[in-house]
């Protein structure tokens, strides 16, 4: 069963809760209207937003990709076009609520406007054929549709037909699985097999390709890993989305993987990332024996994240507590340090029996200039 169809008898309860909110924000009326969907939908979104800080904040591109979402979306069965998100992801997919997450690393590989129409034209399928939470890589749904195959087979097609009665050439369906495609895996159609079906379709069709109108709204937008989350210097762990550092001793055991900084010291781990600052001042509320000790880099809230904290078990209660389990965070019991700053918050867990001592600092500006994300610097050429 997929999340939303699990937690939608739940939602048909909810009768008149009082401005229930979740990360900080009032919930939309499909949350208190028996929309687990739309619901889940919007929480996704916030989660991104105001948890994870994974959205790719350009809103001059999301507009220009929620531009084509409109046009490819017209000729679906759908009343409105789903909505667009760019994110800090690695795979591109489509989630309950009529929501299309397009990974910031899907972008990269992509080469005209045409063949990122056929990146949503493929979810809009997804969404229009209802088939729950996947992606055009397929990370498999817990239950889904039957056969993981015949969904992508589906998608491919209804995409072919939607790019070209959205004006698009349609091959641009086969280019675009060539470069997003990259693992085989048995849940899917082999990439071959669906590169091969969606040339076929579209032979001899013709339309919009936009090589260069795609390149120009690419340009200057970051490539790769965005370092801003965390980086690592000799002497300090930089996270300069917040204008936090971390000082490293010669003696620590480092593992700095992606944005997570984990380390041991005296006997003790530390484990530390960034997260939203509405999820940060969420799990700081929730600490017990909580002891207050002031930094450089403002209020440091210590102590232990309870078990089976404070539970709202209303109907809207649960559906907040299932999606807001999937969000970093440290398991009850551990001792936890949170420091909120403006644009998020950094958690620090603590194992071991020591508490060792810890130098956050304010981040040099030149840390912060060397954390800088790399950008494309202008259109490719060529091919
Ligand atoms: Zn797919």
């Amino acid at each position: 069963m997929t999340l939303a169809r699990r937690l939608a008898f739940v939602l048909f309860a909810i009768a008149g809760c009082a401005k229930p909110s979740y990360l900080g924000a009032t919930v939309p009326k499909p949350c208190t209207n028996r929309d687990a969907e739309a619901c889940l939908g919007w929480m996704a979104e916030r989660d991104l937003a105001a948890a994870e800080l994974d959205i790719y904040d350009d809103r001059a591109l999301r507009r220009y990709v929620q531009s084509i979402a409109n046009r490819v979306a017209k000729r679906s069965l759908l009343p409105t076009p789903p909505r667009v998100i760019i994110a800090d992801r690695d795979e591109t997919y489509a989630t309950s609520g009529r929501r299309i997450v397009i990974a910031r690393r899907t972008l990269e590989k992509l080469s005209s406007e045409a063949e990122l129409a056929a990146v949503i034209a493929h979810e809009v399928a997804h969404v229009e054929g209802r088939h729950g939470i996947v992606s055009l890589f397929g990370r498999p749904p817990d239950d889904g549709f039957v056969n993981r195959r015949d969904a992508e087979a589906v998608a491919d097609e209804r995409g072919v037909w939607l790019l070209e009665h959205a004006g698009y050439a349609p091959v641009a369906m086969a280019s675009a699985l060539r470069v997003v495609l990259e693992a085989e895996d048995e849940e899917h159609p082999l990439r071959a097999d669906r590169i091969a079906r969606v040339t076929v379709l579209a032979s001899g069709r013709t339309g919009f390709h936009g090589r260069d109108e795609l390149l120009a709204r690419l340009a200057n937008m970051v490539v790769g890993r965005d370092p801003r989350l965390g980086r690592r210097t000799d002497s300090a762990w930089v996270v300069s989305a917040l204008g936090i550092a971390i000082e490293l001793t010669d003696v620590d055991l480092i593992r700095a993987d992606q944005d997570v900084l984990a380390l041991r010291r005296d006997r003790a781990t530390l484990i530390a990332y960034a997260v939203g600052a509405p999820w940060g001042r969420e799990l700081s509320a929730l600490v017990e024996d909580r002891e207050v000790v002031k930094s450089e880099v403002g209020n440091v809230v210590m102590g232990t994240l309870p078990y089976g904290a404070r539970r709202d078990d209303s109907p809207l209660g649960k559906l907040a507590r299932a999606v807001r389990n999937t969000l970093p965070q440290p398991s009850a019991g551990s001792r936890v340090a949170i420091v909120i700053r403006d644009k998020g918050a950094l958690v620090i867990e603590i194992g071991g029996r020591s508490v060792p001592a810890l130098l956050l600092r304010t981040a040099t500006p030149g840390e912060v200039a060397a954390s800088e994300p790399t950008r494309r610097s202008s259109m490719r050429t060529g091919r």
